[in-house]
């Protein structure tokens, strides 16, 4: 790779994946480029009309394309970051390869960040959610607190949008437990166990 390469770099908004493209100036100044994600899913596009570069960008961050004018000077020789309007972040980098792959690095980073705290906070009641995981830690914490009708003590916990399952580690028996209402509180509050309905 030439020193003077350029490099381009977004996330798919398709599969998530971070796309670096590279090119060479002189055909950046001499045609139009196209940087597809390997999925099929998203193009970035460059278009030079003589004075300025026209940048369409696949966003990563919000879903959508935007696009971007650049002088020259920033696309063959400079380094640039461009912003997602709707959620003020960059997220698209042009620039030498070595600093691109970096930015591209902790973008990733970023994103996979943002959607473990989208994940977090997709239940249908928060504020249900969270005091059916504290009662459900209250029952787990008394003598037998939870256990499954096959003997087995061990168990493992996974969270729904609105409710809570129940799985038991040895016969892989299911009691899930509502998380959308007062009334799925009420009704859990009243057991002092849980019996996972597992195999006898
Ligand atoms: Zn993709
Ligand atoms: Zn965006
Ligand atoms: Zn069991």
């Amino acid at each position: 790779m030439n020193e003077e390469s350029r490099a381009f770099g977004y996330l798919c908004p398709e599969c998530g994946k971070a796309v670096t493209g590279v090119r060479d100036p002189f055909t950046l100044a001499t045609s139009d480029a196209a940087i597809a994600c390997e999925c099929g899913g998203a193009v970035l596009r460059t278009r030079y009309d003589g004075s300025r570069y026209r940048i369409s960008v696949p966003c990563g961050l919000c879903g959508g394309t935007h696009t971007a004018v650049c002088t020259p000077e920033q696309i063959l020789r400079g380094a640039v970051a461009l912003a997602c309007t709707k959620t003020g972040q960059f997220s698209c980098f042009i620039g030498p390869a070595g600093t691109v792959e970096r930015q591209m690095k902790e973008l990733s980073i970023l994103a996979e960040k943002e959607r473990q705290d989208g994940r977090e906070t997709a239940f249908l009641d928060n504020v249900i959610m969270y005091e059916v995981l504290s009662e459900l830690k209250e029952i787990a914490a008394r003598p037998d607190g939870i256990t499954c009708r096959c003997g087995s003590r061990d168990w493992k916990m996974q969270i729904r949008r609105s409710a809570v399952d129940l799985i038991c580690a040895d016969c892989g028996g299911r009691l899930r437990v509502p998380a959308a209402t007062d009334r799925d509180l009420d009704d859990l509050c009243c057991h002092l166990r849980l019996v996972i309905p597992g195999r006898v």
